[in-house]
């Protein structure tokens, strides 16, 4: 048995907005599981519903076995951190820390390690004694980020916690979070908009789009066999390139290339799609330079080339389609010129035009 179940839950507004559409999940304890998707698409309605902080529209939602659609927040022993965190401000960051042991009258002996013990964790044994007025953004972050944690609550919830963090301190906390994740083994949901946090932070991300769950997986997963156009898109940066047009004679067109579709279509599939719309994806980092087997060769211009280090974004003209292609720092392409790049067979993807779902 699953530890947290959803089983069709759906959110609909008091305005009439339907904001999650037939949610299903089976989490299972001390899972890392990430909700992706772009603003708006319901992942904090989705967690707000499990902390208990949203009713649930229709459908079931237990812990454990138990349903606690009717359960208040206090009793589902759920911690939270949220993007706006709200410290006591007439309070240490001690006092912070310290308060819901407090309230739960644990003895100050215990309380006193606790806080101490949580503090070297997130660095801010040097603040103990400030007010959070005189913190800085991401200090108050670490504080919220503590403030949970050390309740150690069987489920721990986080709705962009990062999110004030600048990139450096983010990366930092990215490992801090796993590592306090691995050390309380509680079951966690993490909000995200951003998809590089998932990808390195979760055991299994839930990507969503408009309400809608489009698919669940590991990062790995997600990043080689995306379910969908959406999927593709959104993990990956530079995203997944992709051409959209009509099969003719099991072929499409790619700028005044033609891509023969008989290398990754079964005759079947040809004849079910000829003269249907098909979108063809390939990944900046999925393109070779030099002559592989078994791969397209496709002719293109190079408009612009980008130096990163440790490799060359290269931005290409496709006759009037536009592509992005990753190759190494070494070989980097001038400008302006004329270059032939090739997909081996495995890196292409294919979608049905009409659907965007990937075809297999
Ligand atoms: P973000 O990354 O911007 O926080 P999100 O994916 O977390 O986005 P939600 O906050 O869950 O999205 O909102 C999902 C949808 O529900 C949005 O279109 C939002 O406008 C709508 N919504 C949120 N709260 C309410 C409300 N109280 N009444 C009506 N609609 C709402």
């Amino acid at each position: 048995m699953a530890y947290l179940s959803f089983k069709n839950i759906n959110k609909i507004y008091p305005n009439g907005f339907h904001a999650v559409h037939n949610f299903n999940l089976e989490v299972e304890k001390g899972e890392f599981i990430v909700f992706v998707g772009p603003s708006g698409c319901g992942k904090s309605t989705t967690l707000r519903m499990v902390a208990g902080l949203e009713n649930i529209s229709d459908g079931e939602f237990d812990i454990d076995g138990t349903r606690v659609n009717e359960m208040g927040p206090k009793e589902r022993g759920i911690a939270m951190v949220f993007q706006s965190y709200a410290l006591y401000p007439q309070m240490s960051v001690y006092d912070n820390l310290a308060f819901s042991l407090t309230l739960e009258g644990v003895d100050e002996d215990v309380i006193k390690e606790k806080v101490e013990r949580v503090a070297a964790i997130l660095g801010l044994t040097p603040y103990l004694d400030r007010l959070p007025r005189a913190l800085s953004g991401g200090q108050r972050q670490r504080v919220a980020v503590g403030r949970a944690i050390i309740r150690k609550a069987k489920i721990f919830l986080m709705d962009e916690p990062l999110s004030n963090l600048d990139a450096k301190q983010r990366v930092t906390m990215r490992s801090e979070i796993l590592q306090i994740h691995k050390e309380t083994e509680s079951t966690t949901i993490y909000v995200t908009h951003d998809q590089i946090e998932a990808m390195t932070m979760a055991s299994r991300i839930v990507v969503m789009k408009e309400g809608y769950i489009q698919q669940v997986g590991s990062p790995y997963d997600l990043y080689f066999n995306p379910a969908n156009v959406f999927v593709a898109g959104f993990i990956g940066e530079p995203p997944m390139n992709f051409v959209r047009g009509k099969v003719s004679g099991g072929t499409l067109a790619y700028g005044t290339n033609k891509l023969d579709l008989s290398f990754k279509l079964t005759k079947e599939q040809l004849k079910e799609y000829e003269g249907r719309d098909i979108v063809f994806g390939f990944r900046p980092e999925g393109a070779e330079l030099t002559k592989v087997d078994d791969a397209y060769k496709i002719k293109a211009n190079v408009e612009l080339t980008e130096m990163l280090g440790d490799n060359v974004n290269v931005y290409l003209d496709v006759n009037g389609e536009k592509s992005i292609i990753k190759v190494n720092p070494h070989d980097e392409p001038e400008m302006d010129t004329d270059l032939d790049f090739y997909i081996p067979y495995k890196n292409a993807y294919l979608f049905d035009g009409k659907t965007e779902l990937v075809i297999k």
